[in-house]
């Protein structure tokens, strides 16, 4: 399955039914009074977060979403039937955009629910509805209006209760495939992992977490390098970042500064992320160069909770686990417990998807820039 996590689509709302112009007629009745009928309202379009949806694939290759019209009104009182809701379905974890204003209009982040991006257009009346005491015959009756028609851009943002932080080669996928069912792919070279993946961490019967691996990020990421920073919204909506770094790089790098690196690009990306719970893990423990470095991060990061994992011998792995597990039902308890809490964590993840979107704006100016100046350049190229 293809994961894509931006799409701009098209809605429209469905038109309302016109109201009717009609006078009762019968054979004992010479002059009735008037009979037309409301129309129905125009259909609205509906988004529904829907939990077994993850990619907006979909969305590429139907771009248009239209509601019914409603019923014209008719003679003898009849009304024109109502448009209906037409709903259409989007991952848990969707934010609509208005595509022209570039505002957000909803986030859909809970299963079931709802958000209408296109109101129908209201029903037109029926000459019947203008009948007045001082007025028995109107003649007067409405159209029904159109329904709103807008550009929506929909942007995922995974849902998950832990994410991945690191670079390339931290060993993230190779952590998620050993403590999930999930079997990302796993390479000795930088972004195997193009999409994120999701792996449900089973820790008993009745407790488990999902855990997201997304892309690693690398040196100058924020400001457009690779691929890191486009996929770092993916971790806003995570309550625990687990930073991996490699314990034991095998081009001699140091641990301490590679960490600090990573922590620092993903500041620049977004300082909504200071705020975030950050745990460092060593990883490849097994490794004997790695057997200093846990003891460093602890000296080097001293507000941090340090681990040191192996996912090849699975020295550490319980560990990490257990723990990830006890924090995360303490962030869920207190989600459903506190609303502020909640309204606070809704807020970090839209600022960081409002972050992720401006550096992608400033990133694509750089570029136009770049092709600019070197469309400049050839242009300068004496003719011959
Ligand atoms: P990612 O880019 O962070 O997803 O890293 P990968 O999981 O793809 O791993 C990168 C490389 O490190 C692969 O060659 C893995 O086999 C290796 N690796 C991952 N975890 C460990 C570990 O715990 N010990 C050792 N020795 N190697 C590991
Ligand atoms: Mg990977």
């Amino acid at each position: 399955m293809q994961f894509v996590d931006e799409a701009v689509i098209e809605v429209e709302a469905g038109k309302g039914g016109n109201g009717a112009l009609s006078f009762r007629r019968a054979r004992n009745l010479a002059k009735g009074g008037p009979d037309g009928g409301n129309g129905g309202n125009g259909g609205s379009v509906q988004l529904v977060a829907d939990g077994a949806l993850n990619t907006l694939v979909d969305f590429r290759f139907k771009p248009r979403y239209r509601g019914a019209n409603g019923g014209a009104g008719r003679g003898q009182d009849k009304t024109g039937a109502d448009g209906g809701t037409l709903a259409v379905r989007v991952p848990v974890g969707t934010t609509v955009l208005d595509e022209e204003t570039r505002t957000t209009i909803g986030d859909l982040h809970r299963r079931g629910e709802t958000l209408i991006v296109a109101h129908g257009g209201r029903r037109g009346f029926g000459n019947a509805h203008f009948k007045s005491s001082t007025n028995r015959a109107p003649r007067r009756h409405t159209q029904g209006a159109p329904g709103d028609k807008r550009q929506l851009r929909l942007e995922l943002r995974v849902v998950a209760d832990v994410g991945l932080l690191g670079m390339p080669n931290a060993g993230k996928s190779t952590l998620l495939a050993r403590v999930s069912a999930s079997r990302p792919k796993i390479a000795d070279y930088p972004f195997t992992t193009l999409v994120p993946h999701l792996g449900v961490v089973r820790v008993d019967e009745l407790s488990s977490f999902v855990m997201a691996d997304v892309p690693g990020l690398i040196r100058g990421a924020a400001n457009g390098a690779g691929l890191g920073f486009r996929f770092l919204k993916h971790l806003s909506r995570a309550r625990l970042l687990l930073h991996l770094v490699d314990a034991a790089p095998a081009d001699g790098s140091d641990p301490v500064d590679n960490a600090r690196s990573v922590e620092a690009e993903l500041f620049a990306c977004s300082e909504a992320f200071r705020s975030r719970d950050i745990w460092l893990v060593a990883s490849k423990a097994d490794l004997p160069e790695a057997s200093a470095t846990v003891a460093r991060f602890r000296d080097a990061f001293p507000n941090r909770r340090c681990f040191d994992v192996s996912a090849v011998s699975g020295h550490g792995v319980d560990a990490l686990v257990g723990a990830t597990m006890v924090r995360v039902a303490q962030i869920r308890q207190r989600l459903l417990a506190d609303a502020e809490f909640a309204a606070r964590e809704q807020d970090f993840s839209q600022r960081v998807g409002d972050h992720v979107r401006q550096r992608m704006l400033e990133a694509k100016l750089r570029e136009d820039e770049r092709s600019h100046a070197s469309r400049g350049m050839d242009e300068a190229e004496p003719a011959r």
